[in-house]
């Protein structure tokens, strides 16, 4: 039964591409009028872009299936258009992108070389959505789970040459880009060397931990600048104003290590209440907003082909997405995509106990597992064929106003230009 109404939608989505989809779910979010609708008026006021860092078809697969079974649906595929997105990058010596490349296709439409923050393959930065929305007097918000100021964010907040610049990164968002709501770990970067901040330098979990900011105090500048500064989960329920900035790890709000070698995913604020906060903050702006949600233990995590943290940091991502669903079902303006950078760790689901075809089953690059499908008696092994990042495509999926121009295949620099279409009215080149 719930299958017909799959297969329903997936024909209507797959019909207009010309293409078999990845998934799609219920037919609900798109008046049937939008489908042809030219670019010349925007339909977009909010945008909630959430990125599963390196999470391919694979990692939802898995995250599905020990969540909600083999017939069951997660939020983010529970959507009704969905595409597949080319990840590589322009980088002359690797096509095979990282995040920084990637999330600067997404967040400027430009290709670039690998560590670019916003920057095109000349190291000149180029104008992205997130600041397009600002110029527009949309309210902007940057969450994530790794360094507020990490590759991902940082593309859509920051322009720098190398994405390892993350003092410069934290000095653009708050004094160039005025990013209105930022979220997330990388206290090391806003504070100087002897300032160890609120999480103290040198923690049992990880003791290389410890302050290394080269533009001053930037909490300070932050307060200084009007920012309202919080360093727990109760902080930042009781936080209140227009602008928000919540550091809540040194580095990333985990610790990312092989299985049973001091490998902890247990953010100090869950990745949905911080998306629940900052929406709380940014639907303020009665322009719209723009807010990018990140969860960032789905890649690290799969470079240390650790399944039981990648799957537990996914099933984080799709419970935020579920705030977002809700969100967006009372403010039918809001267009909420779930996408990926690229895929990390060359994964596939398999039938557990079977020999290891990727080698001998002792290296790192090995099967994962059993992991329990919810609902039923049945495992499932994860394989990992890599710890490094792959060239597979990725899945999108997408709900609200505009959602059904990302339907089809192509290339991750077309998200931009679709957002900018949406959101702006603007046609590109
Ligand atoms: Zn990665």
């Amino acid at each position: 039964m719930f299958r017909m109404k799959r297969r329903t939608a997936l024909l209507m989505a797959g019909l207009s591409a010309g293409l078999t989809l990845y998934a799609a779910g219920q037919q609900t979010w798109a008046a049937p009028d939008q489908l042809d609708k030219p670019a010349g008026s925007p339909t977009v006021k909010n945008v909630i872009l959430f990125v599963g860092d390196g999470m391919g078809t694979a990692h939802r697969d898995a995250i599905r299936l020990a969540t909600k079974g083999i017939t069951g649906e997660l939020e983010m595929d529970n959507m009704p258009y969905s595409g597949l997105i080319h990840t590589n990058s322009a980088d002359p010596k690797s096509f095979i992108t990282d995040s920084a490349a990637a999330a600067t296709a997404i967040a400027t439409g430009v290709k670039t070389y690998n560590g670019a923050i916003a920057v095109d393959l000349q190291g000149k930065p180029v104008e992205t959505i997130l600041e397009q929305a600002k110029k527009a007097g949309k309210a902007t918000g940057l969450v994530t789970t790794s360094q507020v100021t990490d590759a991902t964010p940082a593309a859509f907040g920051a322009h720098t040459a190398k994405r390892s610049a993350q003092s410069d990164i934290a000095k653009q968002y708050i004094e160039q880009t005025k990013v209105d709501v930022i979220l997330g770990g990388g206290e090391d970067y806003w504070y100087p060397a002897g300032q160890p901040g609120y999480y103290p330098d040198h923690p049992a979990e990880d003791p290389e931990e410890e302050s290394k900011g080269t533009q001053g105090n930037l909490v300070e500048r932050a307060k200084q600048l009007g920012y309202t500064y919080v360093r727990t989960a109760d902080e930042l329920k009781q936080a209140a104003g227009h602008k928000l900035l919540g550091l809540f790890a040194n580095e990333e709000m985990f610790q990312q290590r092989p299985e049973g070698e001091g490998d902890v995913y247990n953010p100090a604020v869950p990745l949905p209440d911080m998306t629940k906060k900052a929406l709380d903050v940014l639907s303020q702006n009665k322009k719209g907003f723009f807010l990018v949600v990140e969860e960032e233990a789905i890649d690290e995590m799969s470079h240390e082909n650790n399944g039981p943290l990648m799957i537990k940091a996914g099933q984080q991502l799709d419970e935020a997405v579920a705030v977002a669903k809700q969100y967006a079902k009372r403010h039918r303006d809001t267009l909420v995509l779930v996408l990926a950078d690229h895929e990390c760790g060359g994964l596939t689901v398999e039938t557990p106990g079977g020999t290891d075809e990727s080698g001998d089953g002792k290296t790192i690059s090995g099967e994962d597992g059993p992991f329990s499908i919810a609902h039923s008696s049945q495992t499932f092994a994860l394989d990992w064929t890599t710890t490094g990042h792959t060239a597979a495509d990725v899945p999108l999926t997408a709900m609200g106003p505009g959602a059904e121009r990302f339907v089809g295949v192509y290339e991750n620099t077309r998200i931009h230009d679709i957002l900018e279409q949406v959101l702006f009215a603007k046609t590109r080149r």
